[in-house]
């Protein structure tokens, strides 16, 4: 990513349902185009992803021709979703006036390792686009796609057009990146679970980074890491609730250092897909953890929460969490080392919810567990397991617990009467 453009840039993302239908990318255009017309000093390059639900029904066509698709056919299939927007989208800003032209990826140069469904981007050149941006026309870029050294078709993983807007970014150094999407931006919590969940108006990249990891399901995890590496500002607004209006539409993504004042707590995230193993009654030292843990990382298991607890003289539980698509893998491992490890057994549980408490000032400000575990006594919630960092405290609770943990800690720390508390404290 070298080259900085001559022109000062804003690159703009629309997601699937914002390009889902004929109208909806008629209406792209046109906010593109009054982008262009209200701010004629900035070049726009617009990112899309494919028409909602494509990318799905493109994974089942491949499905039904064969049980494990050939990876990089799949590609192929795959990558055709954003070819169908990109072209749509510029023919209809032609058509009022725009010169805008569409641009695949090997067009851009948009390189990628060849791990087919899942690459990582190498590198994106900006010649090509700069040179559009320098005539004055609008360069449309398909998303989620890469090409590799050697010139196969990849593509980023789900949800990847988010990663191509802030790589196409940050190569252009570009003055922001902002995301068009279906919702209005981060909120304090999931808004479908907690309708009094409040709307951000700025996080820091690092606060987003932990949230999407933790669940927040606005950004690709992997775009915030771009963004925050390149120091990207980032933008999520609803492409439906009319321009960017603090508190009402959209959420800044900034550095740090442009927080004028951190807040204790900035959201709370939950995840469903977590399980929890239990390798019982196992000799408490610490040459047996270092056996069971080694032979969980040599076959790629990604631990997230440990815990112990004594059972016997001599004897632990131990209870780790794990991703629930990599359980069935967590469970064979541990199976497998149980007789060396001279335990008793393993167990799976997968009736679990992390729920995290994410904010920066936990690095200022003390009290915040005490404040989440009150909440959580108030209705009655038992924590199994708990994990913190310096921005975040995460517990691990019953599934049919999650929901209620999230409203009674969007209570707590966000209610308005949460505000005061903190004031006066
Ligand atoms: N079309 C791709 C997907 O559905 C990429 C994206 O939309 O971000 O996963
Ligand atoms: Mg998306």
């Amino acid at each position: 990513m070298t080259e900085r453009a001559r022109l000062p840039v804003i690159v703009v993302k629309f997601g699937g349902t914002s390009v889902g239908d004929v109208a909806r990318i008629k209406r792209v255009a046109d906010i593109v185009a009054e982008q262009r017309r209200s701010d004629p000093a900035r070049g726009i390059v617009v990112v899309l992803s494919a028409m909602g639900g494509e990318t799905n029904r493109l994974v089942s066509l491949a499905r039904s021709c064969s049980d494990s698709p050939d990876p990089r056919e799949l590609d192929v299939l795959l990558a055709s979703g954003e070819q169908v927007t990109v072209s749509l989208l510029a023919m209809r800003l032609c058509s009022i006036g725009v010169p805008a032209r569409s641009m695949l990826a090997p067009q851009v140069q948009i390189s990628t390792s060849a791990q087919h469904t899942n690459a990582m981007i190498e590198g994106v050149d900006t010649a090509a686009i700069g040179r559009i941006l320098e005539s004055g026309g609008v360069p449309v870029v398909a998303g989620f796609q890469g090409i590799t050294d050697s010139g196969d078709i990849t593509t980023l993983g789900r949800g990847g057009s988010d990663i191509t807007a802030v790589a196409v970014a940050a190569a252009l150094r570009a003055d922001e990146c902002r995301i068009y999407t279906d919702v209005r931006g981060v909120f304090s919590c999931d808004p479908r679970v907690c309708p009094s969940a409040r709307l951000l108006e700025r996080v820091s990249h690092e606060e987003m980074l932990e949230m999407a990891s933790l669940g927040a399901r606005v950004l690709h995890t992997r775009s915030v890491f771009f963004a925050m590496r390149y120091r990207v500002p980032l933008a999520v607004l609803s492409t439906f609730d009319g321009p960017f209006r603090p508190g009402l539409n959209g959420t800044w993504i900034v550095d740090e250092e442009e927080l004028m004042e951190k807040q204790v707590v900035t959201g709370i995230t939950h995840r469903l897909d977590e399980a929890r193993l239990m390798i019982q009654r196992m000799p408490a030292d610490i040459s047996t953890m270092a056996k069971l843990f080694s032979a969980l990382g040599a076959r790629d298991v990604l631990v997230d929460m440990i815990s112990q607890e004594a059972v016997g003289p001599g004897l632990v539980n131990v209870s780790i969490t794990v991703a629930d698509e990599q359980s069935s893998l967590a469970l064979e491992v541990a199976r497998e080392a149980v007789p060396e490890l001279g335990a008793h057994g393993v167990s799976v549980e997968r009736d679990i919810a992390k729920v995290s408490v994410v904010g920066l000032g936990m690095r200022y400000h003390t009290g915040v567990a005490g404040r989440l575990f009150r909440a959580l006594e108030r209705e009655r919630i038992d924590v199994q397991m708990v994990n913190t960092s310096e921005v975040k405290v995460s517990v691990l609770v019953g599934r049919k617990f999650c929901e209620a943990a999230v409203r009674a800690l969007n209570e707590e720390f966000f209610a308005p009467h949460a505000a005061l508390v903190e004031l006066s404290a």
